[in-house]
């Protein structure tokens, strides 16, 4: 084992990056083109593979940015970025408190401005105060355009013909509008001079690579100089993590894939994790990490390691944890108390959990972070909630449901979850009705109307 002998190992973790934004704005494309210009740009190897996440170094980002980063001026490790983009991951990936990720990048497709996710997804950081910037993306239609290799994008952006520059600054201020709108003043980022108070817009073609290099830049720049402190973490001591999901691996029965944001998981650490029904307590079978791409074999696509250090996406193989919940806190328990970190653990959990009322609707979600995402637009909707819980749709949520007082109350929203066979016969026999979608307000649009159908037919 490396270098955790000392008893204070005061460290930079690298700041967690998340990806936000409409359906179809090009989230995966930003995502893919970062990694992509990672790996073209690195030595083979230099991008680091996670489990959910992709880490990318100081030298491969300043090799990506050029002249924007001088590697001299940053002692951040690097980024790590998440890959399920979407606001519903960032949601589920909590950590102590508040977001896991540091820091956020909403993507908005400059043709189409605003739309409902990308609201959705504004009002999550705002709740969770993450700082975030605009990626105005798929500027590369704006017809005329004339794309350039230059980095920065405000170069390109001034070689443009007056009526091109012209056609996009329309597209850009409307977007920098609906910020200031919400309460955010936004600006095109090489304008604005603190990013810890204004939104920086960077235009940016995930076809084309156009402003990439910028939007690394900013979130560097950003972290390093406003959020240092926050990545301060102790290195060898015990780690700090949450689920991001739980899932049956082959040789290895029920696993987690776990961000860990503080401290190191070793093979042997006794962990504690948030279970749907009580807490867990087991022993770190193995710890694994995915192999590089140019070792995959048939047997497996991981590899055993005996330690990780924070910030990093690892999978963990353990006995009983079949119980576990995505978006569940994970902490090691080392030489502490078990019974306190045990309390830690249920303190966190009982922090994300959702008030119900003793009349109201079912609500039934993949994980934690979208059941409180779930809970928060219903409030705003002023729509009461009876239980809130993660899980398939059962047939006791069909009873929870079919004895609601008000016949209004008589519904079930089902997020990004299954409905079990015998829950919608019995939904069916009962008139209960279940709303089912992985869009928030596509399942609150559709229960206000149904609402709105139950209120005309009692009239
Ligand atoms: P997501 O749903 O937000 O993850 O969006 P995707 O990344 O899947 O992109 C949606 C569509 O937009 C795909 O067909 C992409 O090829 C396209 N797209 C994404 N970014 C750009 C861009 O910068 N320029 C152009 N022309 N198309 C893009």
């Amino acid at each position: 084992m490396s270098d955790s002998t000392t008893s204070t190992d005061a460290a930079l973790r690298t700041p967690i990056v998340a990806v936000l934004g409409h359906v179809d704005h090009g989230k995966t494309s930003v995502l893919d083109k970062v990694r992509g210009s990672a790996v073209i740009e690195g030595e083979a190897g230099a991008i680091t593979q996670h489990i959910g996440a992709t880490a990318v170094p100081l030298d491969v980002i300043s090799e990506i940015a050029g002249e924007l980063v001088d590697p001299t001026d940053f002692d951040l490790p690097g980024l790590l970025f998440i890959d399920t983009p979407g606001h519903h991951s960032f949601a589920t990936l909590r950590s102590r408190g508040g977001a896991l990720a540091d820091i956020a990048i909403l993507v908005v497709d400059v043709n189409d401005g605003f739309q409902p996710q990308t609201e959705e997804a504004i009002e999550i950081l705002k709740r969770s105060e993450t700082p975030f910037i605009v990626a105005a993306n798929k500027i590369d239609t704006v017809p005329g355009w004339n794309p350039t290799e230059d980095a920065p994008v405000q170069a390109t952006y001034e070689s443009q013909s007056d009526r091109v520059r012209g056609d996009l600054d329309e597209k850009l201020y409307e977007i920098i509008g609906q910020l200031s709108d919400r309460g955010f003043s936004a600006d095109l980022y090489w304008r604005v001079q603190n990013f810890q108070n204004n939104v920086g817009v960077v235009p940016v073609s995930a076809m084309t690579g156009e402003g990439i290099p910028d939007l690394l830049t900013v979130m560097m720049g950003l972290s390093q100089r406003y959020m240092k402190e926050a990545m301060e973490i102790d290195v060898a001591g015990p780690g700090v993590g949450t689920v991001l999901e739980v899932k049956e691996e082959k040789g290895f029965g029920t696993t987690l894939d776990v961000v860990l944001y503080d401290g190191t998981v070793r093979e042997d650490d006794t962990i504690v994790v948030g279970g749907a029904d009580s807490t867990i307590v087991t022993d770190v079978r193995a710890l694994l990490k995915p192999r590089p791409l140019s070792e995959i074999r048939t047997e497996s696509r991981f590899e055993n390691v005996d330690e990780l250090k924070a910030a990093a996406g690892i999978k963990i193989a353990a006995p009983e944890l079949d119980d576990a919940m995505s978006g569940a806190p994970m902490r090691v328990v080392r030489d502490r108390e078990i019974d306190d970190v045990i309390g830690e653990v249920e303190a966190e959990l009982a922090d994300i959990a959702v008030d119900t009322v003793e009349q109201g609707i079912v609500v039934k979600a993949d994980t934690l972070g979208s059941l409180e995402a779930m809970s928060n637009a219903l409030e705003e909707a002023e729509v009461p909630i009876v239980r809130a819980e993660v899980g398939d749709v059962a047939p006791r949520d069909i009873s929870v449901a079919s004895t609601a007082e008000d016949p209004m109350h008589e519904a079930i929203l089902a997020f990004n979850v299954d409905v079990l066979a015998d829950a919608r016969t019995a939904a069916e026999n009962q008139d209960v009705r279940i709303f089912e979608s992985d869009v928030i307000y596509r399942l609150i649009e559709e229960y206000e109307e149904f609402v709105e159908e139950r209120e005309q037919a009692q009239q």
